[in-house]
């Protein structure tokens, strides 16, 4: 099973995708996550794609591919996988197409998360992160139990510092141009279900659910 979960940021992608891979048991790939614990870590591909992300720009296609190529062949990804996040240019989306024969696997479907802007900007400047674990909380909307600790781990919540006003603007705007236009690319191959993000994260997850038992 590998599914692609594509929706701006802030659209509840990450918390969705840790509810599928739970039920469905396939391994949660999640380029973001990868991308900063490279940065944390200070990796060589940390070092080359702080910068990029620092500003709301996306990292270079070469590197996230690299980074792709290598995650789907590790043995937990025999059962399938969710692509969080990956791909986000029509670059990535073709080698993607091209790798899949490789790892004899093929899309079966591409959810687009589709949430309105005014309440992205809402998420997104009030989005907590487990520095352990990486889950995601909001102040508001998904608070923890207790004020700034991770209900799953324990771990500190701290706010990534590219969910301020200012970055965020530019990370929507990045979308728009750069990662959007997966939308049409996958309606035409016939393999796109769009969800309605607005809802509550149960009600939206419900969504999901209804179109992934059918895998
Ligand atoms: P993405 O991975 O698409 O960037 P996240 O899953 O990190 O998005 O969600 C962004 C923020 O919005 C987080 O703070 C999360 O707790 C919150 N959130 C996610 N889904 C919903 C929802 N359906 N309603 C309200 N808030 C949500
Ligand atoms: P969000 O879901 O909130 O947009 P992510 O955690 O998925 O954030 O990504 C954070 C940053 O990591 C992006 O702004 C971008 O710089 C980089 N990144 C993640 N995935 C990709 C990708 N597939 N291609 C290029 N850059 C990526
Ligand atoms: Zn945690």
């Amino acid at each position: 099973m590998l599914i692609i979960l594509l929706g701006p940021p802030g659209a509840g992608k990450g918390t969705q995708a840790e509810k599928i891979v739970n039920e469905y048991n396939i391994a949660h790939i999640a380029t973001g996550d990868i991308l900063r614990n490279a940065v944390k870590e200070e990796t060589t591909l940390g070092r080359k794609a702080r910068q990029y992300m620092d500003q709301g720009q996306l990292v270079p296609d070469e590197l996230v591919v690299e980074i792709v190529k290598d995650r789907l062949l590790e043995p937990d990804c025999t059962n399938g996988a969710l692509l969080d996040g990956f791909p986000r240019t029509v670059v990535q989306a073709a080698f993607l197409e091209q790798v899949l024969p490789d790892i004899k696997a093929r899309i079966d479907r591409v959810l687009s998360v589709e949430v309105e802007e005014g309440e992205l900007i809402n998420r997104l400047t009030g989005r907590r992160i487990c520095c352990d674990c990486g889950a995601s909380y909001h102040v508001k909307f998904k608070p923890p139990k207790v004020r700034n600790v991770c209900d799953q781990c324990g771990g500190d919540l701290y706010q990534r510092s590219d969910d301020t006003l200012e970055t965020v603007k530019e990370r929507l705007a990045v979308y728009k141009k750069q990662t959007e236009p997966l939308i049409s690319f996958y309606r035409e191959k016939g393999v796109l279900s769009a969800i309605d993000g607005n809802q509550d994260i149960d009600s939206v997850y419900k969504q999901i659910n209804s179109i992934l038992k059918d895998y």
